[in-house]
């Protein structure tokens, strides 16, 4: 289908992944939660291959408010019409809400490609520590890939668009 959903909680860095993807600003990014509060597309074109990129509003655990509630409709709703998920994690920051994000979308997300993209590794001083962490994640959850990424300076980030295009079917290139 050549579309793939960017989704984590809030802050995480999914607008910043997304832009970084495109290669130009498209997606707002900001300190504060809640800014991408509905979904924000991208196209990535390379020759005569395209892949849609769907920026999600970050996921709450909270729904008693509204909005969030309206945010975590939008952002599962863009899910259901992909190939590929990548969830964003903050590398620094594991929560218990990132546990139960993974567990919400992983219902939805067994035919497609799960990716986990675990963000912000720049900040991460002792990169050593980061594998056996790593390690535990993939044993905890069957993700296809883990690939730690810095969303900010674009390392690992072409790890990522190479994966999204392995599920691109034939049809979508236009011009074989
Ligand atoms: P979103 O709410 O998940 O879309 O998160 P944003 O993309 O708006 O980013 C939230 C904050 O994290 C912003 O201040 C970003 O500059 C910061 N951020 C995002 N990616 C990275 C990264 O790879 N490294 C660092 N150090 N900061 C990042």
């Amino acid at each position: 289908c050549g579309m793939v959903a960017i989704v984590g909680r809030p802050n995480v860095g999914k607008s910043t992944l997304l832009n970084q993807l495109l290669g130009q600003k498209v997606s707002i990014t900001s300190r504060k939660p809640q800014t991408t509060r509905h979904r924000i597309m991208g196209i990535h074109t390379d020759g005569d291959s395209q892949v849609v990129f769907i920026d999600t509003p970050g996921l709450h655990m909270e729904e008693k408010r509204a909005i969030n509630r309206l945010m975590n409709r939008a952002a599962s709703s863009s899910i259901a019409d992909v190939c590929m998920v990548i969830f964003v994690v903050d590398g620094m920051h594991w929560t218990a809400d990132d546990e139960m994000v993974l567990n919400k979308l992983r219902r939805g997300a067994d035919e497609r490609k799960t990716v986990l993209a675990v963000n912000k590794v720049d900040h991460i001083k002792d990169k050593e520590a980061l594998f056996p962490y790593l390690q535990e994640l993939g044993q905890k959850f069957p993700f296809d890939e883990i690939v730690p990424i810095s969303a900010k300076s674009g390392t690992n980030v072409g790890k990522l668009l190479s994966l999204a295009r392995q599920c691109l079917p034939e049809s979508v290139h236009f011009f074989p």
